[in-house]
């Protein structure tokens, strides 16, 4: 039997802010377990929760960068529910009046419709560790932003590929919106999957599976792949699909029933009575709409008609707005767009491939490129320099010089070099006299390259060599 795949996704980023979302302890990720933790974010009896204000602007943003409408009006509200990662036995967070409503995001050739964007705290996090487990509740209270994909309009995503393009394309306009910085490793984005199939062409909606605990984009495409595999094989066996939450265990490469059938009715919402309505103004809307920086969108159009890239270089450069920032930078002190590009998506590209770092200052990164541009040092002597300054403090210019691989035809060292080549290739430079063969002359350039150990510039000792021989 054929099927129409359904697909919707709940993504989680913690918002950058530098405190809490209801209190005052830092929002930072990496101190010693439970060292950024107070009263109410561990949920002592009593304490009182006060909004972080700019969790609410982050919140505004996230939304005005993927078109949402910004509710004027927003209500926190606690969602119960009893784990030892959230002491307090509810999750402040917002169910019937979130702070953005209908936004959309285009994957492909589809605009995928999103329900909403919540803002909510974080719940703390547990380690396991052989046979005890331990709290680290620094997390806890840290700025979340939810955001719903709305799977029963058109068009919803169908496949693991939209999905992941989809999370990708998210990722990218939180980095560069400054709203999250969504490092999957720590957990800064956390993505679940819901996913149902219905036959070929049929109106009504399937039984819908939820999938939790899948870290990583790679490892959610796989569990979207083996999901819609097993409920073909359930429904192409005349079975049912049972509601259920499932766990992905990327090890074993399959899921397993974490929980069967829960709703939203099962947390008991209800409003927040320690905290008041959130209001928002025209006026504040405005503001962060003003002050959002470039989206990834409109710079790739910037990448294309201005800086003339074509589109796999501008793909590769924005992909990561480290390279994508220091590549505009550099453009500043040297536009040669195309020339600069070429370093980035190759050398650069290849040294921080799998998490590093850019390691060379633009100044020096700039330099090199110019010099090589102009034909003062060879592009294999510039990769070598920038191996050998990356990582340290050393300046490219002096660094080329201590070496001596710039190319100087005005040095009297190959001059002499020029001279003693002709010398002994005589009759070499007697039959190119006759038969005026390009390869000869080439070979000529060639011999004297050889002798500088390259540090000449070869266009110039041709010109010299010809100018001689005549
Ligand atoms: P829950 O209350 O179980 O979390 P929601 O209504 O919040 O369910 O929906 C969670 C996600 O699942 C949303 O992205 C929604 O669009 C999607 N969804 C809802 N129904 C289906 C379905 N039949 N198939 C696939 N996804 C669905
Ligand atoms: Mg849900
Ligand atoms: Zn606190």
């Amino acid at each position: 039997m054929q099927y129409d795949v359904v697909i919707g996704l709940e993504v989680h980023a913690e918002l950058k802010t530098e405190s809490k979302c209801f209190c005052s302890c830092k929002n930072e990720y990496g101190s010693s377990p439970n060292s950024n933790c107070c009263p109410v974010c561990m949920g002592l009896p009593g304490a009182l929760p006060v909004l972080n204000r700019k969790a609410v602007e982050q919140t505004i943003r996230a939304g005005l960068a993927l078109g949402f409408e910004i509710n004027r009006t927003a209500i926190f509200e606690r969602k119960n529910y009893f784990y030892p990662d959230l002491s307090k036995a509810y999750q402040i967070s917002q169910l019937e009046k979130p702070i953005c409503i209908n936004g959309h995001l285009r994957v492909f050739d589809k605009d995928i419709p999103i329900n909403r964007i919540h803002l909510e705290e974080d719940a703390g996090k547990l380690i396991h560790q052989d046979d005890v487990s331990m709290i680290d509740y620094n997390r806890c209270g840290v700025p979340l932003i939810e955001l719903v994909t709305d799977a029963l309009k058109e068009p919803h995503m169908e496949t693991a590929d939209e999905a992941i393009e989809f999370l990708t394309k998210l990722r990218q306009i939180y980095i560069y919106a400054g709203v999250a910085d969504c490092e999957i490793e720590k957990g800064q984005m956390r993505a679940d999957v819901n996913i149902s199939l219905k036959p070929k062409g049929s109106k009504e909606f399937g039984t819908k599976v939820e999938m939790k605990n899948i870290m990583g984009f790679k490892a959610i495409h796989r569990a979207i792949n083996y999901e819609i595999e097993r409920q073909k094989e359930i429904l192409d066996d005349g079975g049912e699909i049972v509601q259920e939450t499932r766990k992905w265990d990327n090890d074993k490469g399959e899921s397993f029933t974490l929980r069967t059938k829960e709703n939203s009715e099962d947390y008991r919402y209800f409003p927040d009575p320690d905290l008041l309505a959130v209001n928002i103004s025209d006026d504040e809307i405005k503001q962060i709409k003003d002050s959002m920086p470039m989206l990834p969108d409109e710079m790739k159009k910037k990448y294309l008609e201005e800086y003339g890239l074509n589109e796999y270089d501008t793909d590769v450069i924005l992909a990561d707005k480290e390279v994508s920032d220091m590549y505009r930078d550099c453009l500043k002190m040297y536009f040669q767009p195309k020339s600069v590009a070429n370093w980035f998506t190759t050398e650069i590209l290849a040294r921080i491939k799998g998490g590093g770092t850019i390691q060379i200052g633009k100044e020096n990164l700039v330099w090199i490129i110019r010099a090589v541009d102009e034909k003062k040092i060879r592009r294999n002597a510039a990769k070598d320099l920038l191996s050998y300054i990356w990582g340290t403090n050393l300046n490219a210019e002096q660094e080329a010089k201590r070496q001596g691989i710039m190319a100087d035809m005005s040095s009297d060292l190959v001059f002499e070099v020029l001279d003693k080549v002709l010398l002994e290739k005589a009759q070499v430079v007697e039959q190119y006299k006759s038969e005026q063969d390009p390869k000869i002359l080439n070979f000529l350039v060639g011999q004297v390259m050889k002798e500088t150990r390259g540090k000449a510039n070869a266009q110039e000792v041709m010109e010299k060599l010809k100018d001689k021989i005549n």
